[in-house]
């Protein structure tokens, strides 16, 4: 837990998030990288203290994938009829080092996307306000094909690191994507990536079949 995050939620999120503005699954990014980050968690007790702060826009940085369609169509669909307030962790969780945020979600199953690729949806007692919000887990050496985003959408890093055209991302990392990006990303040759991601608007395009059978390549 030595990693320190080199990217967070810009500061007007930070504050929708103290004001209790956000989806559920934008506040669990927020609230899983603060998790991970003492800064965060110290402009947080700022806002308590102060009550305000001055809002920005501050530029948000790139990660994420959009080809996902299947799997999230899969989201929008729920296969498991009962939602309890019991914490569900399955095996496939084993073995990462979640934050306690996420320990304490629920995360019932997942679904392979591509060989090397699995995405598990969280669920939420409230409602998701549009969001959908899923671990992503990326097999070490994986490219993304390049691609621009749909609506606001955020990577929060767990695990592994990602380059693309704007930078490196690690754990912690809290990486927010709008239609104004446009990457590449690929996953380190030497560490498997698992992130959450949360994105907001999403449509599903009449293409998604399509897009399902060209998803990713490796290196
Ligand atoms: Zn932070």
């Amino acid at each position: 837990m030595t990693h320190s995050a080199r990217v967070h939620p810009p500061e007007d999120l930070l504050w929708d998030y103290h004001r209790g503005r956000l989806s559920p699954g934008m506040r669990l990014t927020v609230r899983t990288h603060t998790d991970l980050c003492p800064q965060c968690r110290s402009e947080l007790r700022l806002f308590d203290a102060i009550g305000g702060a001055l809002l920005e826009d501050v530029e948000g940085v790139a990660m994420s994938d959009n080809a996902l369609d299947l799997a999230l169509a899969r989201i929008e669909r729920p296969e498991e009829p009962e939602s309890s307030a019991t914490v569900t962790h399955p095996g496939f969780l084993d073995g990462f080092d979640l934050p306690e945020s996420l320990k304490a979600a629920d995360i019932p199953g997942r679904y392979w996307v591509a060989p090397g690729v699995w995405m598990a949806p969280v669920r939420f007692d409230e409602d998701s306000r549009g969001t959908k919000t899923y671990l992503m887990f990326v097999k070490k050496g994986m490219v993304m094909p390049e691609h621009t985003h749909r609506g606001r959408e955020i990577t929060l890093m767990l695990k592994g690191t990602f380059n693309d055209q704007n930078g490196s991302y690690g754990r912690g990392d809290f990486v927010l994507c709008d239609e104004t990006i446009q990457h590449s990303p690929a996953v380190s040759a030497d560490e498997d990536c698992l992130c959450l991601v949360a994105q907001e608007g999403l449509i599903l395009p009449k293409t998604w079949l399509g897009k399902l059978l060209q998803p990713f390549a490796r290196i």
